[in-house]
Order: C-alpha cells, then structure tokens, then sequence
C-alpha cells in the first residue's frame, strides 16, 4: 500500500480553514498533529480525545496567564523556555496570552505592576494564575516582596480572584527548599499560603513542562483542571511511583545493585536503589516523559531519585546518598492516596518484602553504614 506523505495524510478532524491553528501560528500540521497526539498521551486520554485537543488549541479566545514567580531559582521559567519545538514557544505561549511574566516580560518596574493590574481588571477573574516559587509567611510576608507588596498579599489578591491557579514546581506546590529546616522566612505553598482555591501543583525540581502543557492543554480542552491526588497533583502525572515504570527495575527484581558509584553494576546500569535512590517513594512521570527533549532523566544517567516531587523531600528525602530503610510493604499498583502514609515509610515499605528478598536472592548484602532505622 502506497504511503502518504505527513503532510496529506487527513488529520481526524474537520477543521475550517481559519481555524488552521497550525498555518496562523506558523506551525507545520505535522508538529501540530504530533503536538495535540503527545499532548493526548501525556493526559492518559484515548487517542478519540485527539480532534477535541486540536479544537480546543485552535480558537481563538485564548485565556490570559498571569505568571508569578516569588521565592524561586527561576528554574521552573527556564525549563519553560528550554522546552522543545512546537510545544511551548510555538503552540502554548500563543494559544495562551501571557500578559504578565516578570522574567520574559519586555516591560519593567511601575509599568510591569501596571500590566498586572491592567490584566486582573480588565479580565475579571478569566484568568489563570501560575505561581513559581514559595510564599514566605513569617514577618508579614516581608521576606520576599514585589513593587513594595508582599509575595503573600500578592498571592492573596491574584489566585483569589483567578479561574484557577497552577503552581509550578516544588517550592510553589509545598515550600521546597525554601521551606526545608528550620525555614527562617516561614516559606510555604501556594495551597497553604492562599487556602480554598482553585488549585494545581506540579511538583518536580524543575516542573517537568511537558505535564505543565498537558495540565494548560487540560484546562483548556475540558474548561477544568485534571482529577488529582490528595496531594493535588494530576493523576495523570503524578499517579504512580518513579520505581513502577524505571528502567533500571527489572535490575531491582532480579537483586542486581550499584553498590559503589563507578563499579561494574553502574556501567552496567542496575539498580540505584543501594545508592539511596528514592524512586520507591516518589510520586511522578519522570521515567516516561524524561527531559531534555525526552532523551534523559536523573536515574537513566546514573543518579538516584532524590524525591523532588515530594512535600518536604529537602527533610524527609535526604540524606539523599542513603538508601531507604526496609520496613513492610505496598504493592505496584498503589497510589499516594491508596498509601497515605509517611512517604519514606511507605517507600522503604515497598523495598521491604521484595526488594529484601532479591537482594537475599542475588548475594549476601554488604555491611551498610548508611543504613537507616
Ligand atoms: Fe529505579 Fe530507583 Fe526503583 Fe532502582 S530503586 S528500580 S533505580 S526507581
């Protein structure tokens, strides 16, 4: 059978000519088609969801987006920037109108504050907020202020009044490293911080953009946010752990381990979970979206997971070189929810009957220093 070139084969949807999203915004339909096809993937919808997606990123009422960033590294804003071709740049940042972004924005000072005011009053509440960064609370808020007003009042006044809020990374979704012991600016979350709202968080040290696009990509299809977990995280992103879907976890089972950074078991690429690797604790998609235009991620390059994702992982994670403690488990198939445990508890729980039993299997263990408990 004759193959047709990318280019004429019929896309799943009627689209009329002036909603040739792709054409307006000087993207191919092939990157458009692949766009609206990951984006499909990456929500766990059915690949009939495909032509509403497209819709959906084809109209022309394009929600504004007022991003705030407080206390950050600005990471989660670099990872946006660095994403790969056509997702944001050439889709997202046009199907949205980013009215207010203090790192990207051309305008600055009064006139920056000005834009900001000009977007909450003239939008009335259409719009949606994204917050990167922590919120400090200690000393009125004043650790960490924008055009003479606190990041809290701020926070207040914006994702109050917003369609919805999205926070972006560890800090913004639980406090971060701002937050980590003894947290001298009483640094907290958005969902702390501003109680009640209409709330996303997107943990991850950065925010992995390709779950931030499929949350906007979400919101814009279904006109709300994906269901999430008690953590308010997407279940989409956030519903398995790190240890379900590694690549290094049939190493796991079969109890072959790096048991020293550079020796024959790291070359070969075993399991990391000796070198403290918190995969079986951690929450989020990153062994199947990756980074780096999906070539690479922590524990693929030889690293162990370190937990990011995860409320308080600068305390509860580390030391992050020491391996989780062995206590009794949980199955494959559970959720945070499922868990509601202490997260390194439950963590250790999951290496606990298995994973002790393979390393059993394989070899005596190695005397461990590290160990914890
Ligand atoms: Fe992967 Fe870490 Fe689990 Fe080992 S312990 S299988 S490296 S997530």
């Amino acid at each position: 059978m004759k193959r047709l070139p990318e280019e004429e084969k019929p896309f799943p949807i009627d689209l009329q000519p002036e909603s040739r999203f792709w054409e307006k915004r000087g993207v191919s339909r092939r990157d458009f088609i692949k766009f609206c096809t990951a984006m499909t993937a990456a929500l766990s919808l059915p690949a009939a969801m495909i032509p509403r997606v497209a819709e959906a990123l084809g109209s022309d009422d394009r929600p504004s987006v007022i991003w705030l960033e407080f206390q950050s590294c600005t990471g989660d804003t670099e990872a946006l920037l660095r994403s790969s071709a056509p997702t944001v740049a050439e889709i997202i940042l046009d199907v949205l109108s980013i009215d207010y972004a203090e790192t990207i924005m051309a305008a600055a000072g009064v006139l920056a504050e000005e834009t900001r005011a000009k977007t909450v009053k003239e939008r009335g509440g259409k719009y949606i907020v994204v917050v990167e960064g922590s919120i400090p609370t200690r000393d009125n808020g004043a650790h960490c202020c924008i055009g003479g007003r606190s990041a809290l009042d701020i926070a207040r006044e914006l994702c109050g009044n917003a369609l919805a809020t999205i926070a972006v990374g560890t800090c913004a979704s639980y406090g971060g490293l701002p937050a980590a012991a003894p947290n001298p600016s009483g640094a907290v979350g958005v969902g702390e911080a501003v109680p009640g709202i209409t709330l996303i968080n997107l943990p991850g040290c950065p925010v992995n953009t390709d779950n931030l696009v499929a949350t906007i990509v979400h919101f814009l299809t279904f006109g709300r946010l994906p269901e999430t977990d008690g953590k308010g995280r997407p279940l989409f992103a956030y519903g398995k752990k790190i240890h379900d879907n590694c690549e290094r976890r049939p190493h796991f089972d079969a109890g072959q381990y790096v048991e020293a950074w550079g020796d024959q078991g790291h070359r070969k690429g075993h399991c990391l979970y000796k070198m403290g690797c918190k995969g079986p604790a951690t929450f989020h998609n990153c062994p199947v979206q990756k980074y780096n235009e999906k070539t690479a991620w922590p524990v693929g390059s030889g690293h162990g997971c370190v937990g990011c994702s995860e409320p308080s992982f600068w305390d509860s994670m580390s030391p992050f070189y020491r391996r989780l403690p062995a206590v009794p488990g949980f199955g494959i198939e559970a959720t945070a929810d499922k868990i509601g445990l202490g997260l390194v508890a439950t963590a250790a729980a999951g290496f606990g009957i298995h994973g002790a039993l393979n390393a059993l299997r394989k070899d005596k263990e190695p005397e461990d220093s590290t160990r914890e408990g």
